[in-house]
């Protein structure tokens, strides 16, 4: 009795044991083919998804290009240009790419750099990439009164008149607009650049000083303000300052070089750096919060 009952326990176990086998090798058979499926299927899609996304890509860059044409500033022999800096900034919209290009935004600063096309008018554009001539004095030059500015301090006729009248009016309002630093010659900014160079290496005066030829203060429209007591460099922390941020735009002034627009100014923030561009200009920069360079870009240099 314990001898057959001691087989069928052995049956038993063998059998089980077999079980386990056969349950072990078709696992391993169903893994092995689950695993190849998706290789067979990457293998057989891949040439067709990138083909399709080859094709996406060509249409998006022609139609890029039909957006572009649209634009009155876009140029078509920058096509090559434009589709670069799409690829290297797709957040941007086409009407940026566009304007950065055309301000030789995809080039370093002080490379491909250029005389600047227009001479005596407030819509001259002076940068890193545009600059004047070493001879280049501009027309009507006059003394600020005194009242107004530190002595010897001058801007073109008509900014001079409009920077009097806008010092006038923030006197009247109980604040202080006193010019420190208006036109300088070139020759200034070759001593004023140096210096700086000298304290900072050149890397350094680049953020904050302009090399001469390309400084705006070259072009008589552009003037540094204090409120007569604290530095012009925290002109910021003045009472002056915001009665600035909310009138100048009224006397055709703009701030030119705002916070966190460096990259397209090519000049760290300053309170105190304001240029004369006229009244209509200066109102479309204030309320559409955009750059000179932008708006030249976009609205001057299609005139020229
Ligand atoms: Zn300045």
């Amino acid at each position: 009795m314990v001898k057959r009952k001691r087989r069928r326990l052995k049956k038993s176990v063998k059998n089980i044991f077999l079980l386990l086998i056969v349950v072990f090798i078709l696992s391993i058979v169903y893994l092995s083919t689950d695993k190849k499926e998706p290789v067979k299927v990457m293998k057989t899609e891949t040439p067709k998804v990138l083909k399709k996304k080859k094709e996406k890509k060509n249409i998006d860059e022609d139609s890029f290009m039909v957006s572009c044409k649209k634009l009155n500033y876009c140029k078509e022999e920058f096509e090559d240009r434009y589709k670069k800096y799409k690829e290297e900034h797709s957040n941007l919209s086409i009407e940026d790419i566009v304007t950065y290009v055309n301000l030789n935004l995809d080039y370093s600063f002080y490379t491909h750099t250029e005389k600047t096309p227009i001479l005596n008018k407030e819509t001259m554009l002076v940068n890193k990439y545009l600059y004047l001539d070493s001879d280049y004095v501009p027309d009507n030059l006059e003394a600020i009164q005194s009242e107004y500015s530190r002595s010897g301090m001058k801007l073109v006729k008509v900014a001079k008149d409009k920077f009097v009248e806008m010092s006038k009016a923030a006197k009247k309002d109980g604040y202080s607009v006193i010019a420190m630093s208006s036109y300088r010659s070139y020759k200034y900014q070759v001593n004023l650049y140096n210096r700086y160079v000298k304290s900072d290496g050149v890397n350094g005066a680049d953020t904050y000083s302009a090399r001469a030829g390309f400084s705006e203060h070259q072009t008589g429209l552009c003037v540094d303000v204090y409120d007569g007591k604290i530095d012009y460099t925290n002109f910021e922390k003045s009472k002056s300052f915001n009665w600035m941020n909310d009138n100048a735009y009224k006397y055709g002034f703009i701030l030119r070089f705002p916070k966190d627009k460096e990259n397209i100014t090519g000049y760290q923030y300053e309170s105190w750096h304001y240029r004369y561009v006229g009244e209509e200009i200066a109102k479309y920069i204030h309320e559409n919060n955009i750059t000179f360079e932008e708006y030249y870009v976009r609205f001057i240099e299609p005139t020229i």
